[in-house]
């Protein structure tokens, strides 16, 4: 990384540490962070910070992105870095990378001062991993569509102000040639949220049911062209892949820098737990473990850069990231007795986030669908 991201590291490491940490609990209590939360990130300049500046963004490089993302996940602050992705890395890109100019002018500037919180509804009761199975629909009406359906497990469903609806435009076809994306405003008549969904970690993050009855929306709203919208999805799955992989990384390193000083300090059969040979040998597998997929993270994240980084690279370090980092939780939790199954300790929550990285943004078990299909090609 550069000086000039080193230095930007910094900025967020204060800004967490003042702003976040602080109120982190209770937020977790709340299961929401504060609407508020979103304006100040906006403020600090912490929001899209990749988005070019003739849509409002500070037109920083992807790396600086990364900062942010790592930072978050390295302060096991995921519940709020999550979301803060979705926003920035996701929705933003799909509509820098796809939208029309009028598009791009009326959300981005918007998203970039913490005004318009954005999400994407993929998945539905009925489809996750199989996206072709989506049934909700967009019916054209004169000029407009109609959509209709039901989404769930949407990140910001609570405090989105815009959120991407992916549709089908033809059921005649299959989904991969029938769908479309939608940009639906969080006002839109006949537009619902469900609940508040309750998730065993990753507290305080909004995830939410969303329900969509005749709601309205000018043919303007279709992000990218009609019927492709599989093709903006399949588009943006490395850079999403990629920010998982990359936090995944930094929340290890988080919480074996938390392991380390735990065991230097806990004293078991009259010496610290650093002397026993297992804490040593566990935190010798934990740290090399980290250091290897760093190095390959690393590596996609230049080839990102550098516009090569492949579906198939990007779904490698999805997986193997995540993997590692569940273990690395496990382990590190393990270290600290019954004192790492409480809430106040700071590994706990390292172990129950760790989980769903190995869920969303496709499962591992999708990942290795998507590897063996470029193995054997
Ligand atoms: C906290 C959280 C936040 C989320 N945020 C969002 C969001 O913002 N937007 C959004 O659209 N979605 C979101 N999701 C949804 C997430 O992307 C899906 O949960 C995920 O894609 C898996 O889909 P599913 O839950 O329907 O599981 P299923 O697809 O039903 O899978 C169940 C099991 O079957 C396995 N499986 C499925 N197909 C195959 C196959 N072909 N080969 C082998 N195994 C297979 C899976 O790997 C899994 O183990 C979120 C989920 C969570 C938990």
């Amino acid at each position: 990384m550069s000086e000039e991201a080193e230095l930007f590291r910094e900025n967020v490491r204060r800004f967490i540490a003042q702003e976040v940490q602080p109120h982190y609990e209770q937020w977790e209590r709340d299961e929401i962070v504060p609407r508020e939360i979103w304006h100040r990130l906006g403020e600090q300049g912490l929001l899209c910070v990749d988005i070019p500046e003739a849509y409002g963004g500070p037109g920083a490089d992807f790396l600086f992105s990364m900062v942010i993302v790592e930072e978050f996940s390295r302060a096991n602050c995921g519940g709020l870095g999550g979301p803060m992705a979705v926003h920035s890395d996701i929705v933003a890109h799909y509509l820098l990378n796809n939208g029309s100019e009028a598009q791009k002018q009326q959300y981005l500037p918007r998203m970039v001062s913490g005004e318009c919180v954005g999400a994407v509804a993929m998945t539905e009761p009925g489809a996750g991993s199989d996206l072709q199975g989506v049934r909700t629909t967009a019916r054209r009406d004169g000029d407009d569509y109609l959509i209709n359906g039901s989404k769930t497990f949407i990140t910001n469903g609570q405090h989105c102000d815009m959120v991407i609806v992916v549709a089908r435009t033809n059921t005649e076809v299959p989904g991969s040639r029938g769908t479309s994306l939608f940009l639906v405003d969080g006002d839109a008549p006949g537009f619902q949220r469900g609940r508040n969904l309750e998730k065993i970690g990753l507290h305080a993050s909004d995830t939410s049911e969303l329900f969509f009855e005749d709601v309205r929306v000018p043919g303007s709203a279709i992000l990218g062209e009609l019927d492709k919208g599989f093709a903006v999805l399949m588009e943006e799955l490395p850079r999403e892949r990629l920010a998982l992989a990359v936090g995944a990384v930094a929340a290890a390193e988080g919480v074996l820098a938390e392991t380390v000083d735990y065991v230097k300090e806990r004293k078991a059969f009259g010496a610290p737990l650093a002397q026993l040979q297992n804490t040593r040998f566990k935190l010798a597998e934990v740290a090399t473990s980290i250091r290897v997929n760093r190095a390959f993270v690393d590596e996609c994240m230049q080839l990102f850069t550098a516009g090569r980084l492949d579906p198939a690279t990007a779904s490698m370090a999805k997986v193997a990231s995540t993997e590692m980092q569940g273990q690395v939780a496990d382990a590190c939790l393990q270290l600290f007795g019954g004192y790492g199954y409480m809430r106040e300790y700071g590994v706990s929550r390292a172990y129950v986030d760790a989980r769903v990285q190995r869920i969303y943004g496709g499962t591992s078990e999708i990942m290795k669908e998507l590897i063996s299909r470029s193995v054997l090609a």
